[in-house]
């Protein structure tokens, strides 16, 4: 090795090496290893994936869509656009196409944001809102949670001249907390004209009738919005990579210049568009969560464990009160094949985040969760 060639201990600037890598949920094959058990009698709750699969319809569009694999996608998305423009009312020229809509947050911190700014999230809400402010070398504008929530007039109250970009998610990730649209529309009537809003609707089709809301009216009154969706949760194509931002064109301009080349497969804009059609399938994943909700919280109030009530597809649920609450619960539930989510990294460590599932796999959390409590 010559001496130019010494080996470098660090790359990337200070804020690059300040990141925290992203660590999803424990994939199945991987516990089947490590614990020595049937992938098939494994439960995985850890990731909010619709436990119905995907529609029908999307999964004929995947295989239709194999032979034209070989090419390109369509770097416009063109089909997909138009199909959601028509559902949500607004012109194809609004939406931003995304692998998954995580690429969306990081999109909007990429266009909005350099290392002289901040952005602002909430305590307890979606991780990536971090990793794309650090991404870029921006300021953290960390909000205390109301109740697990966000609390919008502590976020007005703390915009500074360096805020430009602000994440909010309704329903909230990883606490399943929601704001109602009184208090939303108050909030982004009070945000600063030249600050951007990210409302992240992950879990939109998950909220209660009574309680939901026209965003995209919103979009159309307020030039500073973007609404994120994703076909990662209630569509269950997580694996496809498929989410899209609607905004007003100055705004989509600007994401759409620092999207990546060809940032959404073919297969996933086929299985998107297909999957746009299955009304009847969003409904069941409506139903079979609401009544999953139902099992696992009376469940819980039978353990005595405190949860917080959610309006997306999972529960927090406090499982302890010492520190390595969370990490031991979820050792003794990998060991019995379930699979949850620890949110320790989101400064929870007495809580789990348990995805809600079919009514079997919620039967055999609770018997896990039963037998370990027994145990214990
Ligand atoms: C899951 C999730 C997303 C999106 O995930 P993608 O798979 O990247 O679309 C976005 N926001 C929140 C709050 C989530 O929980």
């Amino acid at each position: 090795m010559s001496e130019q060639h010494a080996t470098q201990a660090r790359w990337g600037a200070d804020y690059v090496q300040a990141i925290s890598p992203y660590v999803g949920g424990k994939p199945i094959a991987e516990v089947a290893r490590q614990f020595g058990l049937q992938p098939e009698r494994i439960v995985k709750l850890a990731s909010n994936e619709n436990p119905l699969g995907m529609s029908p319809k999307a999964r004929e569009a995947i295989l239709a869509a194999m032979a034209d694999s070989t090419r390109y996608p369509d770097n416009d998305g063109y089909a997909l656009k138009q199909a959601l423009a028509s559902k949500l009312s607004v012109p194809a020229e609004w939406i931003t196409l995304g692998h998954g809509s995580s690429d969306l947050l990081e999109m909007a911190a990429r266009a909005l944001l350099t290392d002289a700014d901040a952005g602002m999230y909430s305590r307890y809400s979606f991780i990536v809102y971090t990793q794309a402010v650090q991404g870029v070398g921006a300021t953290h504008q960390i909000v205390p949670d109301r109740d697990f929530g966000h609390d919008l007039p502590a976020m007005l109250a703390a915009i500074t001249p360096q805020t430009k970009l602000i994440f909010v998610a309704n329903p909230n990730n990883p606490t399943g907390t929601f704001l109602p649209a009184d208090e939303l529309l108050d909030f982004l009537r009070k945000v600063p004209p030249h600050i951007a809003v990210v409302l992240d609707e992950a879990y939109v089709e998950y909220i209660e009738p009574a309680l939901r809301y026209d965003s995209m009216a919103w979009v159309r009154e307020f030039p500073n919005l973007i609404v994120s969706r994703t076909f990662s949760k209630a569509y269950g194509l997580a694996g496809l990579r498929m989410g899209y931002g609607v905004s007003q064109p100055a705004l989509t301009d600007v994401l759409n210049r620092v999207r990546s080349a060809f940032n959404t497969s073919t297969l996933g804009q086929a299985a998107a568009l297909a999957a746009l059609d299955d009304l009847a399938f969003i409904d069941q994943a409506y139903a079979v969560n609401r009544a999953g909700q139902a099992q696992l919280a009376a469940a819980f109030e039978a353990l005595g464990l405190r949860y917080i009530p959610s309006q997306g597809n999972f529960i927090l649920v406090k499982v302890g009160d010492d520190a390595k609450a969370g990490a031991r619960l979820n050792l003794a539930l990998l060991q019995r094949g379930v699979i949850a989510r620890p949110v320790d990294n989101y400064g929870l460590p007495q809580w789990l985040r348990i995805s809600v599932g079919t009514e079997a796999e919620n039967a055999t959390c609770i018997a896990a969760l039963r037998d370990h409590y027994a145990a214990s």
